[in-house]
């Protein structure tokens, strides 16, 4: 199964792909996990990377679409993958179709996450992310168990700089007019499923299930 989850920054779609992941025994595949991951080892994909990201705005769609290709081409994404992040454009939308198309596979569904942005800014100013294997959790509404430790991995958390509230803005106006006009086109195609993220991780959580007939 290929899900896509869909969202502004700050929507849940992370944490709710993660959850998805342990249930259906499929991959969680970030891009934005896959940038940092990029910047950290100082490879090639996260130094084209830094500078968008750094802004806020999104990298050129020839890297990222590459980038996705190749992550793709690994072994555990044979069964199907939750894609978290990826597409943020249309023309990576059509790249995603192209690269699926050639192993005879297609997207199965959309969920679009939907929430406020004051919702947003408090998401995503208390949001802390694992140094190592990039969980996130949030001060309030999803701490650790250990103040600054990874309940995952023992990693250590972070804010994320580009979590600042004036780099937010930014991320929040290109999604809404680079990534937003993606919603139409999945909704043209069928494929779309909104899901209100207006309340706690495992309501949300159960949306989600619902819309994809599976039992909570
Ligand atoms: P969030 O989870 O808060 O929405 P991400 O971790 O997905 O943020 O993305 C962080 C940054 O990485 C984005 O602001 C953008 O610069 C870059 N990025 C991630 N995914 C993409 C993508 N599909 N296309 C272009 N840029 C991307
Ligand atoms: P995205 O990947 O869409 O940018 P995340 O999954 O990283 O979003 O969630 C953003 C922040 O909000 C994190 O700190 C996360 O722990 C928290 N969060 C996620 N879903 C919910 C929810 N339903 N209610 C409250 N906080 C949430
Ligand atoms: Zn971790």
């Amino acid at each position: 199964m290929n899900l896509v989850l869909l969202g502004p920054p700050g929507a849940g779609k992370g944490t709710q792909a993660a959850l998805l992941s342990q249930r259906l025994g499929i991959p969680h595949v970030a891009s934005g996990d896959l940038f940092r991951e990029a910047m950290k080892k100082g490879t090639g994909w996260g130094k084209e990377a830094q500078s968008y990201i750094d802004l806020g705005v999104l990298v050129p769609d020839e890297v990222t679409n590459a980038m996705i290709e190749e992550r793709l081409k690994e072994p555990d994404c044979a069964k199907g993958v939750i894609l978290d992040g990826f597409p943020r454009t249309i023309e990576q939308a059509r790249a995603l179709e192209g690269i699926l198309a050639e192993r005879g596979e297609k997207i199965d569904r959309v969920l679009v996450i939907q929430v406020s942005e004051d919702t947003l800014i408090e998401r995503l100013s208390g949001r802390r992310t694992c140094r190592r294997c990039q969980a996130n959790y949030h001060l309030l509404f999803n701490p650790p168990q250990k103040e600054g430790v990874c309940d995952r991995c023992g990693g250590d958390l972070y804010q994320r700089s580009d979590d600042k509230e004036e780099t937010v803005r930014r991320r929040f106006r290109v999604y809404t007019e680079e990534t937003a006009p993606l919603i139409d086109y999945y909704r043209r195609q069928g494929l779309l499923t909104e899901i209100d993220g207006e309340r706690g991780i495992e309501g949300v959580q159960g949306k989600i299930l619902s819309a994809l007939s599976l039992s909570p």
